[in-house]
């Protein structure tokens, strides 16, 4: 038997139950790990309040893990069992002691990458990855303004643009989280509860406003990255922190500046094994350069994974958070 967590009908943390249940085989095509360490991202958050809904219930919760196979199925060639392994996509149940998914998702660790940090840093690292690299292919010395840049993808967001000679504005609403998201590298930090946004960078960047805005925090600051851009930059909106960005009149960025926006998600960019291969080789990359180091910051037992989510979705934590099985 084997432990995992589900829920039957969205809402609160207190609708994930912790069940036992029996490892699935896996089918052809797919693997079955067993995971070490598994993390946490706040789309789990949209997935078990209902803002984006999961495929059928009771469902199994959590996309990103590390561990070992312990099972094949009919198929595979690039994994056998006993491979220590990571994944950041797929369907939902990485919160779980036993995860099985496409085989097509998964990819071997490199040895300099242990099992914690691999759970705390697939997702969000290849979601910096594409944003930094792809959505925008930042090429140095530009000016961006990244939100929530002492969380999880934040963190990492401050040290990859260091490492590329970018200015990297953070947004944040402490003190604290200020002086983290400057130790890892951000050129600037903006206490969003103390100071206006718009104002601080209109003065950071002697008026002259960012190249691109990555906002994940969605409803409660959609206006305001807007003015923040420079004309004909580039809006990158990529989470609902604070509820989604809807009802929006396109006419909005012609009347800001003939802006461009988009949209995106980290399973529009690696929705090929080959891309997949060539977004972790870049990460990996980094890490084993040294220039990302990942900080574990925040570790809870498998069966508090209610209590983690509060602390994330409270505003309560800094960097990544990893769920033990
Ligand atoms: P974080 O660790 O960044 O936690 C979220 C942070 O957002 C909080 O710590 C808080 O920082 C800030 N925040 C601002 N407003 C709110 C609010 N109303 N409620 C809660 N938090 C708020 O989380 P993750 O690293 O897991 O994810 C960061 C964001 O990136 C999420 O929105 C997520 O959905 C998105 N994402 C998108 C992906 C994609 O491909 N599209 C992939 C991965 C993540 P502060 O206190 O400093 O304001």
């Amino acid at each position: 038997m084997s432990q995992r967590i589900q829920f039957t009908q969205t809402g609160g943390s207190e609708v994930l139950e912790l069940v036992e249940a029996s490892p699935d085989a896996p089918a052809a095509g797919e693997v079955r790990i067993a995971n070490k360490a598994i993390g946490l991202n706040f789309i789990d958050i949209y997935f078990r309040t209902g803002l984006y809904p999961a495929p059928a219930m009771p469902s199994g919760l959590g996309t990103e893990g590390a561990g070992v196979v312990d099972a094949v199925g009919e198929g595979v060639t690039h994994l056998k069992e006993g491979d220590r392994v990571a994944y950041a996509q797929g369907p939902l149940g990485a919160y779980a002691e036993h995860h099985t998914l496409p085989a097509a998702k998964v990819v071997t660790l490199p040895d300099f990458v242990d099992f914690e940090t691999a759970a705390a840093s697939m997702l969000k690292g290849l979601t910096v990855q594409y944003l930094l690299r792809q959505t925008y292919e930042l090429k140095g010395g530009e000016t961006i303004l990244f939100h929530a840049a002492a969380g999880g993808v934040g963190s990492i967001a401050c040290q990859w643009a260091k490492a590329l000679g970018i200015k990297l504005i953070g947004t944040v609403s402490s003190a604290e989280k200020a002086a983290l998201a400057e130790k890892n590298g951000a050129w600037a930090t903006i206490n969003y509860t103390e100071e206006d946004v718009v104002e601080r960078v209109r003065e950071l960047t002697n008026g002259e406003m960012c190249d691109v805005v990555y906002d994940s925090v969605g409803k409660d600051t959609w206006e305001m990255s807007l003015d923040c851009l420079k004309p004909r930059a580039l809006m990158v909106s990529f989470g609902n922190a604070s509820g989604p960005v809807d009802g929006v009149n396109i006419g909005i960025l012609n009347k800001k500046g003939s802006l461009f926006v988009t949209r995106p998600s980290l399973n529009g960019y690696a929705d090929t094994r080959e891309r997949l291969e060539m977004m972790c080789e870049d990460f990996f990359a980094m890490l084993e350069s040294g220039k990302i180091h990942i900080d574990v910051t925040n570790r809870y037992p498998l069966a508090e994974a209610g209590k983690a989510q509060d602390a994330l979705q409270n505003r309560k934590t800094t960097g990544s958070t990893v769920l033990l099985p």
